[in-house]
């Protein structure tokens, strides 16, 4: 085995030991991106290619190093999980810091965005309501050069029920094994649909489904 391939197995492995088996229960941040994509991965796994494996650790070594600092100078707990039970679906909720009047995400990223994602926004809104607190944080944190832009957020409850109607359309997908729509508008599909390890299975069953 050469150098390169010893390596990046290593960090596959390790991204693989980061991630929480989630086959059987429904969190925010699979109703915050494609839905249809959150079921695939629901069904057959979370794809893992070395891109997303180092993606993801330098994303929780951030987190690591960051959190438990935020959430001192603030008071506040890393990592508090709350599950939300609307009629017979439960969501879990796992915001990366919680204070008594606030929540905070940390996202890091290649370079620091003018304003927050949608899916970002959504997911602390979410985060909001579960938790009943009135302000939100969304702090980014640029991969390549450190740079640090902060955004608040207050909450939106017409977007929390859009949320919840997202977590019935895939808690009945999955009861019935048929992948949901997608949600996400088209003039955005494109962002969503390019990277997707699931575009081949999404087309093909698009081809069955309709
Ligand atoms: S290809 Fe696009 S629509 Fe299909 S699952 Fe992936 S992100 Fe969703």
């Amino acid at each position: 085995m050469g150098i390169s391939e010893l390596i990046e197995n290593r960090i596959i492995e390790l991204a693989k030991k980061y991630q929480e088996d989630r086959s059987n229960t429904i969190h925010v941040t699979d109703l915050t991106t494609c839905i249809r994509k959150s079921y695939y991965i629901k069904k057959y796994g979370f794809p893992m290619d070395k891109k997303m494996a180092f993606w993801m650790l330098f994303g929780a070594l951030v987190h690591e190093i960051v959190n438990p600092t935020i959430a001192e100078a603030f008071n506040g707990q890393t990592e508090v999980r709350k599950t939300y039970k609307f009629g017979d679906i439960e969501i879990e909720a796992t915001p990366d810091i919680l204070t008594d009047n606030m929540v905070i995400e940390v996202k890091t990223c290649a370079r620091v965005p003018e304003r927050p994602y949608s899916s970002h926004q959504e997911q602390i809104n979410a985060y909001l309501h579960i938790f009943d607190r009135p302000k939100g944080l969304i702090v980014y944190i640029s991969r390549t050069e450190l740079d640090i832009r902060t955004f608040e957020y207050y909450g939106d409850a017409q977007l929390f029920n859009y949320t919840l109607d997202k977590a019935l359309a895939l808690y009945k997908a999955l009861e019935s094994n048929t992948p949901p729509d997608c949600n996400i508008p088209l003039s955005e599909r494109k962002f969503y649909c390019r990277n997707c390890q699931f575009r081949h299975l999404c087309e093909l069953d698009s081809y069955l489904q309709y």
